[in-house]
């Protein structure tokens, strides 16, 4: 089956023995508990919503098949996604080599609380292959990666560094929220595990929070579902559904938001009130040949931009900008727009954001479904407000 035949069909299995409706869609199933046969058995392996879940299974399988996997496990967020991971597969005095554009979240989670675990991280810039070779030890457990990254857009080469890693017995990670799996699949590029803010993209309409963990290997999947089922902090049943109906149409949607993007890419690169565009999609991106190898054709729906101005100018292009709603948070429906210096990396330190240019005059916009020509007009008004 092709991409958007198997985020449809699979795990949806109408119901034909008249025990039960038939419905054409998977139910949601809300049991916290499910009756057992006898003392020993379940009835199709659920025995307790915590552990499995029939509708949280719904989504688990969609995404494992679009990601060309064999297991998924979903969460209550990407950050708890990550969170179960790093439990799982790390131990105190082992090390960390991670991109140092992350998200500015999972950078917290790592340097201000795994920390307290004696893990070590070191930020490296991984769109250079001898940056990681150099920094590797015998200490090193895991690779992090994230391409493109947040909000700079920066891609690394995921299939030349997940050989590195393999090399050297390293876990190799990819958190593959701003591609998906429609742009970019991982594992079939020689990573370990991805992870996923489903929130974003995959549920698509702002209208839930969740995360996920792919994978291959049998015995990294047995550790993961030991350490899921120790610290409970599931997807629940409400929000599986409302992931699993995101992905039915994120083939569609990724198409769009990618057309939209590349063409306001292209609109805001000409404009004088602009001083950087950053988008993969531009040949002026010093990754475009990369992007264009690595991301199926497609370059994302996130657009970076420089103004050229002064933060109180920002804040009057904000002010005036029409569509496109202030808030954190990318990949659904609507246009959002947000300023990384106080948003998504707010919890950054000054030091590090000034040594990765993240300004106050850096906006990163999450371009939406909504009509170009309404975008561009929208975009054009505010920055003629300048
Ligand atoms: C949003 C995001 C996360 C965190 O996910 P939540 O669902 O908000 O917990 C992790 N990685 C990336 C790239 C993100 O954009």
């Amino acid at each position: 089956m092709k991409f958007s035949t198997k985020a449809i069909s699979v795990a949806e299995e109408p119901n034909l023995s008249g025990k039960t409706s038939s419905d054409v869609i998977s139910s949601i199933h809300l049991a916290s508990t499910f009756a057992k046969p006898d003392f020993e058995n379940t009835i199709r392996g659920f025995g307790y919503s915590r552990l499995t879940n029939p509708t949280r299974e719904v989504v688990e399988s969609k995404l494992a098949a679009l990601e060309n996997a064999k297991y998924a496990i979903c969460y209550a967020s990407g950050q708890a996604a990550e969170c179960v991971s790093l439990l799982s597969f790390l131990k105190s005095d082992d090390e960390i080599l991670c991109f140092d554009d992350i998200y500015g979240g999972t950078r917290r989670l790592l340097s201000k609380v795994f920390n307290h675990f004696n893990i070590k991280v070191k930020y490296l810039d991984m769109t250079k292959l001898e940056n990681i070779q150099s920094a590797i030890t015998n200490k090193t457990k895991i690779i992090w990666l994230e391409s493109p990254t947040n909000p700079l857009l920066q891609l690394c080469d995921i299939k030349a560094i997940c050989n590195m890693a393999k090399k050297h017995n390293i876990l190799s990670v990819v958190d593959n929220t701003f591609a998906t799996p429609y742009l970019q699949k991982p594992l079939d590029l020689g990573a370990d595990v991805v992870v996923h803010s489903m929130t974003k993209y995959i549920n698509g309409h702002s209208d839930s929070v969740g995360g996920a963990v792919v994978l291959n290997d049998d015995s990294l999947y047995e550790k993961l579902r030991f350490v899921s089922n120790s610290t409970g902090m599931i997807l629940a049943p409400f929000d599986s559904y409302l992931h699993a109906r995101g992905l039915k149409t994120l083939a569609l949607r990724m198409e769009r938001h990618c057309s939209n993007a590349l063409e306001i890419a292209r609109f805001l690169e000409s404009h004088n009130k602009i001083e950087k565009v950053i988008y993969p999609g531009l040949p002026s991106h010093p990754q475009h040949e990369l992007a264009k190898e690595q991301m199926n054709g497609l370059f994302g729906g996130v657009v970076s931009v420089y103004l050229k101005a002064e933060y109180q100018q920002v804040q009057v292009f904000a002010k005036n900008l029409k569509h496109f709603i202030l808030a954190e948070s990318l990949g659904g429906a609507e246009s959002l727009f947000g300023c990384p210096y106080y948003m998504s990396h707010g919890s950054v330190d000054e030091v590090v954001k000034k040594e990765l240019n993240i300004t106050k005059n850096l906006l990163r916009l999450s371009i939406g479904l909504e009509d170009v020509e309404d975008l561009k007009e929208a975009l054009s008004n505010a920055l003629d407000k300048i």
